[in-house]
């Protein structure tokens, strides 16, 4: 079964020097696990605004060569991609530096398809979840969403307010996404989707990506595959078949259900899902249909042929 993710760190572990080879994202460990279409983002989230948010997240992209995988920077092929592959996405607005022409230079120098609108910092768009409660989206943060709506560029909304998540759905066309975050009903912290988030998604036909990332699947300190079962569950509960999938956040975790520490270990949970009576229809929609789709429909709206 092959797999795509929607979210890795794997790019910002590169740029800060860590060996390929332990990485929990690379070209041996995608061939192992399935793993042929990988997120990878620009995380930009740590600087804050007073940081070189934009130089770094260059220096991230300037890194994904060394991953050896097709990275589809224009227009993706008809297909579903059998070997290594993957696409880019900025995670943190901060890249941005407030300024609109930068969403243009990431969209052609990176063929970003997703934009996750904060990392845990205040920025020149909006507030994250983190900061408790605060108002949506800033001004420069909604005239963002019309233009990433016109070239077919998705709001993350993990790691994002409320308020920003609603501003979303209220002013833009294409539907909100979460590509690693989980429940919160089943895990309550900020990072996690509330039950009416998660049916907005549903609603408009978003995506949501299943974090691995322990402390967002459970309370208790030590995840298992089960957990991460439990929050799908839930999700499809809420109707979300067409909408979740997987968003491991590899490469930025440092606590990870047993059974899922790096991308070759993909076929354990989907052995698992087959095991607790999903289908085998429903399993690749959650391993990468699901996904796929959502990529392909915002695909379908840009404009390759322009210079
Ligand atoms: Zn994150």
């Amino acid at each position: 079964m092959f797999i795509a993710d929607s979210h890795c760190d794997t790019l910002y572990a590169l740029a800060k020097g860590s060996e390929l080879s332990g990485l929990m994202v690379n070209r041996d460990k995608m061939l192992a696990g399935g793993l042929t279409l990988q997120t990878l983002a620009l995380f930009t989230g740590s600087k804050g605004t007073n940081g070189t948010a934009y130089q770094d997240a260059i220096d991230m992209l300037a890194c994904k060569d060394q991953l050896g995988i097709d990275i589809y920077l224009g227009k993706l092929p008809d297909k579903y991609p059998e070997v290594p592959s993957a696409v880019i996405s900025i995670e943190g607005g901060e890249a941005l530096e407030g300024r609109m022409d930068r969403l243009y230079e990431f969209y052609h120098m990176a063929g970003i398809r997703m934009i996750a609108l904060t990392w845990n910092f205040e920025n020149e768009i909006g507030y994250p979840a983190k900061l408790g409660p605060k108002p949506g989206l800033k001004p420069f943060g909604l005239a963002l969403l019309k233009e990433m709506d016109s070239l077919g560029i998705y709001a993350d909304a993990s790691h994002l307010n409320e308020a920003g998540f609603w501003d979303i759905c209220e002013h833009m066309s294409l539907p909100p996404i979460a590509s690693h975050s989980n429940c919160r009903a089943l895990c309550d912290v900020p990072r996690n989707l509330t039950n009416d988030q998660i049916k907005a998604i549903i609603a408009r036909g978003g995506y949501i990506g299943i974090n691995f990332y322990t402390n967002f699947l459970t309370s208790s300190g030590k995840a298992t595959l089960d957990d991460v079962l439990r929050h799908i569950d839930a999700m499809y509960d809420l109707g979300g078949e067409d909408v979740v999938g997987l968003g491991s956040d590899f490469d930025g975790i440092e606590k990870w259900p047993e059974g899922l520490s790096n991308a070759s270990e993909f076929p354990n949970l989907i052995e698992a899902l087959l095991r607790h009576g999903y289908t085998d229809a429903q399993v690749e929609k959650l391993a990468h249909g699901n996904l796929w789709n959502l990529l392909k429909r915002a695909d379908a709206l840009r404009k390759y042929d322009e210079a």
